[in-house]
């Protein structure tokens, strides 16, 4: 008797694994969908930081650096010497003009995640051609390059024009206005991280609008922009300073304006 009872028990034991087996296999079990209220993903807090936007779109918004607004180069330094002031002339209260061979110019701030404001124009006198033709640029973190030209009627290596990340990215579109216009270029820049054994963990990432028109779309960096050879980066950094290229002719600058992301 007891033998058969402990027989029946195994049956049934071995029948319920095999039907609880067969039916989680087959029928996922029932769950009650948690009831859900319109308030339940709605997020208040911390509220959004309010910026006031400037008037005229372009101008600087109320939390951004002002970098240059005609008014005196404080903000900048030589990057041949970063202990004197930026060696550039300032014409008219209004825009800042290269001084051929005097050397870039390099903010006294540091910066890696950032927007950036910058308009610039090419040289009135058109001389010059491809690279030769108002030649600038802007280098995010000190290293790289969005290209300053004049691609207005002057072809260049598609990778080297305005709008390009310098020898990496090539522009959508040609957006550039004639020289004796003022263009502007509006920058979502992502900086570079790295990992603790210095190798990068991502690369930088860069958005350009020029004159309002997407020209690079968060594209990545590949690295130091080198005029001889594949970027990449060569060493791991951290924020730096945003620099205008001296490259010998005597393109112009105003209305710039940052603001730290
Ligand atoms: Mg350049």
């Amino acid at each position: 008797m007891k033998s058969k009872i402990i027989l029946l028990c195994a049956i049934a034991y071995t029948s319920t694994i095999g039907f609880t087996m067969g039916q989680s296999s087959s029928t996922p079990p029932k769950v009650s969908p948690m009831l859900m209220e319109p308030e339940m993903t709605e997020v208040w807090e911390p509220e959004v930081a309010i910026v006031t936007p400037a008037k005229v779109l372009g101008d600087a918004p109320s939390d951004a650096i002002i970098l240059f607004d005609g008014k005196n180069l404080d903000q900048w330094v030589s990057q041949k010497d970063p202990s004197k002031p930026a060696p550039w002339k300032i014409i008219n209260k209004d825009h800042l003009e290269v001084a051929p061979g005097s050397g870039g110019i390099q903010t006294k701030m540091k910066f890696g995640d950032c927007q950036l404001h910058i308009e610039f124009s090419a040289p009135d006198l058109v001389e010059g051609a491809s690279q030769g033709r108002g030649n600038s640029g802007v280098f995010f973190q000190n290293r790289y390059e969005l290209q300053v030209l004049d691609s207005y009627n002057n072809r260049s290596y598609r990778n080297g024009q305005a709008g390009s990340i310098y020898k990496d990215h090539a522009p959508l579109v040609n957006a550039m206005r004639s020289p004796t216009e003022w263009n502007t270029y509006d920058v979502i820049y992502t900086a570079v991280r790295y990992k603790e054994d210095g190798r990068v963990d991502y690369p930088a990432r860069i958005t350009v609008l020029h004159n309002g028109v997407l020209v690079q779309n968060n594209v990545t960096i590949s690295g130091l922009t080198d005029y001889i050879g594949l970027h990449n980066y060569p060493e791991a950094h951290g924020d730096d300073v945003i620099s205008l290229q001296d490259h010998n002719n005597k393109t112009q600058f105003r209305n710039i304006w940052i603001r730290k992301l």
